[in-house]
């Protein structure tokens, strides 16, 4: 997912409302969901009543129990209003209850491990809160004109809304879409098109199958009348569905889509990993300016709309590949748990970055995150809300969308790349990406990958940039006597020690002399709250400046 930042008044909003949903969650709180059965597919049959904003719901899941003997199946289910439950494939029907955002189905017998459950539930759901949105068309001279559209827009747990389902990122399936839209429409689904039917009373109804298992929040569809742009990254079908009359604006903001999978399949080592890739734009996308649904993301048509402009080429690029970065950090390799969302959206907030690094150079890369670190501190100032990059308060609503996720997670990656090399971190990423794939990771998934990779043991930084929060704030005092070894170098670290924020971070931390006859690099060794150094430098020094190349990105300095 990607957060609108287009606007300043966009970000004073945002942190006016970081102050309203402030939580008081409690700390240490277990983050995973304990299962007891393992939801194998999930076939959807959806329709509409447009006049009445009605969706009809025809989901076949098939699950297995994981603790046997398996009497009930509880699922995830809200504003559901069910006609029949049934056992498949002999539609035998069965007893439920709803309640409390669940449905509770009895089983007609007793189930053991490995033996397969399939569940048959026809529903309807009136008017939705949250899940699909009925977007009406536009069509005022004076406003941004677009379609009447269907959408849906799960994370993080409102797949519920709109069908039954074990609506936890750790629950991997796959899926199947049987979407029926009118004559003129298209959807688009996860996975491959596997068929669109014409049927008897002029509807038509697109079947999507995923292949491969994925979370439940990843499941989506979009529907509305879509023009598709089309394209090949070697044998993996692009499409960019847009609005008739924005097909110019879309193919800038669709063109470098290729480019930026190629740079990620050579960065992480892994192929695409899925069947297809789709991004479509939509109206009235809210806070956000897209999702990285599987094989089919989501994109606000405001924010594509920028690349209509040159101050809006950075913003588009940055979104496209955040999403797309998503396909391998989130969609294929999926945080088990809210607390560990910044392996999603951290990682993708990195690969914008390092697609610019790849695209424009190194300055282009550091200043990228120079932003994001920026935008941290900023926000680590106010924030009623500030946690680790792992997030034990983390509550499963729009509040998990935060800076300190995205931004700070993106910049402590580069400072993780910076402190094990280069090589060693693009094989720890590829070992992390290679050993979950379909799968669900912690974040000490991530420093066992890189401990492997580098050599080095990481616990310490793991320590104080992803179970800690805050940053150092450094105080930097120097004296410079002539004599040979009168150079006193002093670094304090000045941020409030307040239980969540270490006294010290440990780090080396670089200091270039500028002397007469050129500069002069010395790397200090940080490891406690007040250290000072004594160095031998003959030459007179006239400044000194600190962590040239940014390698410890996140901090602030005062030179004294
Ligand atoms: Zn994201």
């Amino acid at each position: 997912m990607e957060r609108k930042s287009g606007s300043l008044c966009f970000q004073v909003a945002s942190l006016f409302l970081l102050f309203l949903t402030a939580l008081v969650a409690a700390k240490g709180q277990n983050p995973d969901r304990p299962r007891t059965l393992d939801v194998k597919h999930y076939a959807i049959h959806i329709s509409f009543d447009r006049d009445k904003k009605i969706v009809y719901g025809d989901t076949t899941v098939e699950l297995t129990p994981l603790s046997a003997p398996l009497n009930s199946v509880d699922l995830d289910a809200i504003g559901l209003k069910f006609s029949k439950v049934t056992m498949s494939p002999r539609e035998s029907p069965l007893t439920y209850r709803t309640s409390d955002g669940q449905i509770a189905i009895t089983l007609d017998r007793s189930y053991s491990s490995g033996e397969n459950i399939s569940l048959r539930f026809n529903y309807s759901i009136t008017d939705p809160k949250k899940g699909v949105y009925f977007i009406d068309a536009e069509k005022a001279a004076n406003k941004f004109q677009h379609p009447a559209q269907i959408w849906t827009q799960n994370e993080p747990e409102d797949g519920r809304y709109w069908f039954p389902s074990f609506d936890f990122p750790s629950d991997k399936a796959t899926s199947e879409e049987f979407i029926t839209v009118q004559k003129g429409e298209v959807a688009v689904g996860n996975g491959r098109l596997i068929d669109n039917v014409q049927n008897a009373d002029g509807t038509v109804t697109y079947h999507y199958r995923m292949n491969v298992p994925h979370s439940t929040y990843l499941t989506s569809f979009v529907v509305g009348d879509f023009i598709k742009l089309s394209d090949k990254y070697k044998d993996i079908p692009l499409g960019f569905y847009a609005y008739a009359d924005r097909r110019r604006v879309a193919g800038i903001a669709f063109s470098r889509t290729k480019e930026m999978m190629e740079d990620f399949e050579v960065l992480t080592g892994i192929s695409f990993p899925f069947e297809k890739y789709d991004q479509a734009m939509v109206a009235g996308f809210q806070d956000f300016d897209g999702m990285e649904n599987v094989t089919a993301t989501t994109l606000a048509d405001t924010s594509v709309l920028f690349a209509e402009y040159p101050f809006g080429k950075p913003i588009v690029e940055n979104l496209v590949s955040h999403e797309l970065a998503h396909s391998w950090f989130g969609d294929m390799v999926t945080c088990k748990n809210w607390s560990e969302l910044w392996l999603n959206e951290g990682f993708a907030t990195f690969m914008e970055a390092a697609f610019r690094e790849k695209a424009y150079g190194r300055a282009n890369y550091i200043q990228t995150l120079i932003q994001d670190r920026d935008e941290f501190i900023t926000d680590d100032a106010v924030s009623k809300n500030r946690h680790p990059l792992r997030n034990l308060s983390a509550k499963a609503d729009n509040s998990l969308f935060d800076v300190t996720t995205y931004q700070k997670g993106g910049v402590v990656l580069h400072m993780l790349r910076e402190t094990v090399g280069d090589t060693a971190f693009w094989k720890g990423v590829n070992s992390y990406l290679s050993r979950h794939k379909f799968d669900s990771v912690v974040s000490s998934d991530l420093q066992s990958a890189m401990e492997e990779a580098s050599g080095q043991k990481l616990q310490w930084f793991f320590d104080q940039w992803v179970y800690a929060a805050g940053y150092p704030k450094l105080e930097v005092t120097w004296t410079n006597d002539p004599a040979p070894g009168g150079l006193k170098i002093t670094v304090n670290q000045a941020q409030k020690s307040d239980g969540m924020t270490p006294a010290a971070f440990q780090f080396p931390l670089d200091v270039t002399l500028l002397t007469e006859s050129g500069p002069v690099l010395q790397t200090l060794k940080i490891t406690k709250r007040v250290e000072s150094f004594t160095i031998n430098e003959a030459r007179p020094v006239k400044s000194i400046e600190i962590d040239k190349s940014e390698k410890i990105l996140l901090k602030s300095v005062k030179i004294k």
